[in-house]
């Protein structure tokens, strides 16, 4: 077997050879530990059937424990610098495509079909560039691609608002949408130790599966998350106070407001961190004749 990327001494010769210096403006944290990477591996339950797609491969660290446990890895970086390294670290591996673009860009719905035609198990697998963290889960989830799952390093903190449950001062707009999409679990606490250089902030891998349909069925997809945000935008507001303040013409249509809370049995008093992902979706069906 080829000599792993993630060790400190082989990652820093790399670095050197190359004369990298990182971008901390990219999130760049690279990891440095082969067992951390394989943990995380093993929390996708890849076969040698399937496909990965990674964002920001960095030098290659986690992309060669894909490329050895799957089919087909395909990685999208922004980094043009990292493109000649990846060229070389990678070079043993032929089941590879690495995409010089920001993942945020990417037609990944038309790359992935492309890509993985003929593959039927598909996982997001990173360790995502924490200053974009939440745009990307959300544009990966949004963009409903044929995907199994995610697995992926992020700040301890975001995964903690991601999986948080109602009546916690974590749950918010973020934890809603995407438990929406998956089922949501933390899977992995990381310490600082693993990544060159160190990230100013604790990390966790979490896990995420695609539901086959969404937890809570709504007539409107993008009101009932206008609706969402709308109830967190001030915390300590009550629900009637946000929904009055943030939904287009709200104040004037008070009175429907209060009707369609009374609809959804959502007391006007409540505080968004109290109600259910099933309340708010009876909540925005009962606003939603009101507001389209
Ligand atoms: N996978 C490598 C590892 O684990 O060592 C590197 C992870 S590092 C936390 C994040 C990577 O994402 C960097 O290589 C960075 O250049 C890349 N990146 C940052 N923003 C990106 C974007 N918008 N689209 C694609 N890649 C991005």
């Amino acid at each position: 077997m080829n000599k792993d990327i993630a060790t400190p001494v082989r990652t820093k010769a790399i670095l050197e050879k190359h004369g990298f210096s990182f971008k901390k403006s990219l999130g760049q944290n690279f990891l440095i530990d082969t067992n951390i990477l394989n943990r995380i591996v093993d929390h996708a339950n890849l076969t040698e059937d399937s496909g990965a797609i990674e964002i920001g491969p960095g030098i290659g660290a986690l992309t060669e424990q894909l490329l050895r446990r799957s089919k087909k890895v395909v990685a999208f970086e922004i980094d043009q610098r990292l493109l000649p390294i990846l060229e070389e670290t990678l070079a043993p591996y032929p089941n590879k495509k690495i995409i010089h673009q920001d993942v945020l860009k990417a037609d990944v719905a038309s790359i992935v079909a492309e890509e993985f035609a003929g593959i039927e198990d598909v996982m997001v697998v990173a360790n995502l560039p924490y200053y974009v963290t939440t745009p990307i889960i959300m544009k990966l989830l949004e963009d409903k691609l044929p995907i199994r799952g995610i697995v992926c390093m992020l700040q301890k903190e975001v995964a903690e608002r991601i999986a948080a449950k109602p009546g916690t001062k974590d749950y918010g707009s973020l934890s809603i949408a995407v438990q929406y999409y998956t089922e949501t679990e933390t899977v992995m606490i990381v310490p600082k130790t693993v990544f060159v250089p160190q990230p100013n902030v604790d990390s966790a891998v979490i896990r995420l599966a695609v539901r086959k349909t969404p937890r809570v069925s709504v007539k409107d997809e993008a009101f009932f998350f206008t609706v969402t945000r709308a109830s967190f935008a001030q915390r300590r507001k009550t629900i009637l106070n946000n929904l009055t303040s943030q939904l287009p013409a709200g104040k004037e249509k008070k009175e429907q407001i209060l009707t369609a809370l009374s609809e959804a049995s959502i007391e006007p008093t409540r505080r968004g961190e109290t109600l259910s992902i099933e309340e708010f979706a009876v909540l925005s069906d009962a606003l939603y004749p009101y507001f389209i």
